[in-house]
């Protein structure tokens, strides 16, 4: 079987930039297209960097899904190497040729691999995507999964984590068989039949991927598109794989050469969701070591009104008259970043008349205790300090005596 081969990629009429990747090799027989998401040019150093490290490997001898796992750990290895590109990552659908007429499909993402045969156009691969899975799971129908809003969000890319999972298809070539693989800027704007339309009517496979290119951009063109259409060709020669196509790139990259119509749209969720996690880790750990240091500490304060001590949690508030209670807090004082303190204990049993002016002033907006034990120990003191001095009372006490009764 002999392989004519036709690609085009195009920065579409809404993007800044190409984050596509083409990459044809007829020597080691290698067909792939991978779409690149990611901030500060992250896509497509993603795309090129993944068909690169799969073009490596193909040609050292590995099979497909190996091969897409180490594009995987290529686009891993960079992103860590460089902030700037960390949280990129890319689809890849590949084709290779292996023993006798079989291609085999490996594809991780939302692009796509088709088959035309006998007028009929069937989708090799399953996309790895939002939507897919939500049709898969019987919540929404394949119409609405078309012009759902999230349709571009995927679900498994080359280059977020090291166990990457590969679909590998196999497809048996037929004479006449036409493959193509694209990305997803062309199937979200050219519908499967008119796809059809175009490799029926268009023989040539390099003008067939132009045209394809064409139909997307007239749609629209709101994405990065890319068509790379394999017509198997049975010749008398047999074997191998050739192909008289003009020369191409392996990975041809658009210029950045049409201007910004609009703001990105697509994986936004998908790159949102790389980025904000992480911040969103680091704050609720932040938050909970806020929360830890605002309620392992204590601190003491002369209250004017005593609360029932919320050891004994009726609604009932019992109150002293002002400045006679002596309360300790678990928590800062004032309350840090919405952990307020909570009222341990209430002391009527220190005479604050009797406290000095040092104590009074020790007390002024809360004295402050690494442990329970301390200012238990603090308050014990208090209430034999401010005994002792007067000599006049009677009754000494060291321990808490229960606040008296509503009046
Ligand atoms: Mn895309």
């Amino acid at each position: 079987m002999r392989l004519v081969v036709g690609q085009k990629t195009d920065v579409g009429r809404v993007r800044d930039g190409n984050e596509d990747g083409v990459l044809v090799n007829d020597d080691i027989g290698l067909f792939a297209v991978a779409d690149g998401m990611g901030g500060h040019r992250g896509g497509e150093v993603a795309s090129a960097t993944a068909l690169e490290a799969l073009r490596a490997a193909v040609s050292s001898g590995k099979a497909i899904r190996d091969a897409i796992t180490d594009a995987n750990d290529a686009v891993i290895e960079r992103s860590l190497a460089d902030t700037n590109l960390s949280g990129m990552g890319t689809t890849m659908t590949a084709g290779t040729v292996a023993a006798g007429d079989t291609l085999l499909v490996g594809h991780v993402g939302d692009s796509r691999a088709y088959l035309a045969r006998d007028g009929e156009l069937r989708q090799i691969t399953e996309d790895h995507s939002l939507v897919e899975e939500l049709v898969r799971g019987g919540e929404l129908t394949p119409e609405q999964a078309e012009v759902h809003p999230r349709r571009s969000v995927i679900t498994r890319a080359l280059g977020i984590e090291a166990d990457v999972d590969v679909d590998v298809y196999p497809v048996e070539l037929q004479d006449g068989d036409r493959v193509l693989i694209c990305s997803d800027g062309l199937t979200t704007m050219v519908r499967a039949d008119d796809i059809l339309g175009i490799l029926e009517r268009e023989p040539d496979a390099q003008r067939a991927a132009d045209r394809l290119v064409d139909a997307a951009n007239a749609a629209g063109g709101e994405d990065n598109i890319t068509a790379l259409v394999i017509d198997a060709v049975r010749d008398g020669a047999g074997g191998g794989v050739s192909a008289p196509v003009a020369p191409t790139r392996e990975t041809d990259v658009a210029p950045a050469d049409a201007p910004p119509r609009r703001r990105k749209r697509g994986r936004v969720l998908l790159r949102i969701a790389l980025w904000v996690l992480p911040v969103l880790v680091v704050l609720a750990i932040a938050f909970a070591a806020v929360g830890w240091y605002a309620r392992r500490t204590y601190f003491v304060e002369i209250t004017d009104n005593c609360r029932t001590n919320v050891t004994t949690t009726t609604a009932a508030t019992a109150e002293g008259p002002p400045g006679t209670c002596v309360t300790l807090f678990k928590g800062v004082p004032g309350g840090l970043l919405g952990w307020d303190p909570t009222v341990e204990e209430n002391r009527v049993d220190i005479n604050t008349e009797e406290l000095t002016p040092a104590e009074i002033n020790d007390l002024e907006g809360g004295k402050r205790f690494s442990s329970e034990e301390d200012a238990e120990a603090y308050l014990t003191n208090l209430v034999e300090s401010t005994a002792t001095t007067t000599t006049t009372t009677t009754t000494t006490t060291t321990t808490t005596v229960p606040p008296p009764p509503a009046a």
